[in-house]
């Protein structure tokens, strides 16, 4: 007989988690190290929002949020589809339910209980969990380093899985620190950006940012319902209702984050992103030109704009902010405003806020296996990798499925070598 093989999953995130799973079940010796003192930190976090796990819509509309990935996505999303996902939860006592907007969450909406279930699952498959051991890269002769607190310690296996998440929310352990490290190994890696982020506004001739009275009084306010259309230079485009919040610079928020990779581009390329708001999304121009139109007698323009069209509170001063005195007082100008307020983003926020990241590992690097061609014996999944998807539940189901598909890779690769 021989010895069971002696793997290395680096990272402890639902990637690496799902990965350890799979490798435990085909027999192999798993340790999984992580440079935190607890794995599962992000995962723990999107509990807080209710842990959206996937999506019910359709699954080729499913797929298709992965954009310009999608037909590389395809193959390890279809293995571990939104069904299976929901399987799975419900293999470790977690029963889901598709929400209002289709997204799928834990019936409690809590991240703890299934990590504890899933955590309690692995330990019983095997699986040595080293916490606190960070890993910094490979020695000269090819040994993986970990920096723990009782110094630098070097470990052999005989293969390894890295699902080291991407650069968003450093403060949960995952920084992006590895990039240039797979970088100087020949792999081909794409910088990282932040995906599902916030961005900063700009005003003509002023200081990017809110001015200080829409910050101080409506920084952390909601706006909706509202409409967002963009259409950026090389011709994509977006259009959506839902709700977005004003920040103490600009604007974040679900509606945000569904076009932040389109705003993103086109401010790489022109330092600069136009999009109008829609601020009343449920009604149609003319009726808006209309009430606008009708006289208001001594009242203020506040007072017409809030008893006749509801527009009051962020959504009036968003209007105050962005159109001058003339713009306001004309009938006109104001009715056309109300649909398509034009308002001009400068940046966006940095990674570290980002809910996730763009760039990492390109998919072009690893084989279908999700081994990377430059070192053979190492596997990646996860965030880490080059893709991108909107908030809604795509992110973890990918990082599940690639999770997976990178631990059968990793099997069938030792299986091969041991012939
Ligand atoms: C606020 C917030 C809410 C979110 N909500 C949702 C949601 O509801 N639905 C959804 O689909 N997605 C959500 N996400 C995104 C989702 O959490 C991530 O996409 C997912 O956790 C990524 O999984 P991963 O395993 O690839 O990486 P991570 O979860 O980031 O895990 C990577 C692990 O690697 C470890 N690590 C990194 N570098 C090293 C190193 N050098 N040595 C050792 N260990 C290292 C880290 O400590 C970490 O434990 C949310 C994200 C945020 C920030």
């Amino acid at each position: 007989m021989t010895a069971p093989r002696r793997l290395a999953v680096i990272g402890g995130g639902p990637a690496g988690l799902m990965a350890a799973e799979v490798l435990a079940a085909g027999g192999a010796r798993v340790d999984l190290f992580d440079a935190m003192p607890s794995v599962g930190r992000k995962f723990l976090l999107a509990g807080k929002g209710g842990l959206n796990l996937t999506h019910g819509e359709p699954f080729e509309v499913f797929l298709t949020r992965y954009g310009a990935r999608q037909t590389q996505l395809a193959p390890w999303l279809t293995d571990f589809d939104p069904a299976a996902l929901r399987q799975w939860a419900g293999g470790l006592g977690i029963e889901t339910f598709v929400g209002s907007s289709g997204r799928v969450f834990p019936v409690d909406l809590k991240a703890a209980p299934l990590l504890r279930a899933w955590l309690q699952r692995l330990r019983g498959a095997g699986v040595s969990f080293h916490q606190r051991h960070r890993w910094c890269g490979w020695t000269d002769d090819g040994a993986l380093r970990f920096a723990t607190p009782a110094g630098e310690h070097t470990v052999r296996p005989d293969a390894v899985l890295l699902a080291l998440g991407g650069a968003s929310w450093a403060r949960l352990g995952s920084d992006g620190a590895w990039l240039p490290w797979l970088a100087a190994r020949g792999v081909d890696v794409a910088p990282l950006q932040p995906s599902n982020c916030g961005f900063d506004v700009g005003r003509a001739g002023r200081a990017p940012g809110w001015s200080p009275h829409l910050r101080d009084r409506f920084a952390g306010a909601p706006v909706k319902p509202v409409a967002l259309n963009v259409e950026i230079s090389d011709g994509r485009r977006f259009h959506r209702q839902g709700e977005f919040v004003v920040t103490a610079t600009g604007i974040e928020g679900s509606l945000v984050y569904a076009a932040s990779a389109l705003l993103r581009d086109e401010i790489a390329v022109h330092d600069e992103a136009s999009l109008t708001l829609d601020l009343l999304p449920d009604r149609n121009p003319d009726w808006v030109a209309a009430e606008v139109a009708r006289p208001r007698g001594p009242r203020s323009l506040s007072t017409h704009l809030k008893s006749r069209l509801g527009i009051d509170g962020v959504k009036a001063a968003l209007l105050h902010e962005l159109l001058d005195k003339e713009q306001l007082h004309d009938a006109a100008r104001l009715a056309a405003a109300l649909k398509t307020l034009p308002l001009r983003l400068v940046a966006a926020r940095p990674v570290d806020e980002a809910i996730s990241t763009a760039g990492g590992v390109r998919l072009e690097a690893l084989d279908q296996r999700l081994m990377l061609k430059a070192l053979p014996g190492v596997f990646c999944a996860g965030e880490m990798l080059d893709w991108e998807a909107p908030t809604g539940g795509y992110l973890l189901n990918a990082c599940f499925a690639t999770g997976r598909a990178a631990g059968q890779g990793l099997l069938a690769w030792l299986a091969v070598e041991e012939r």
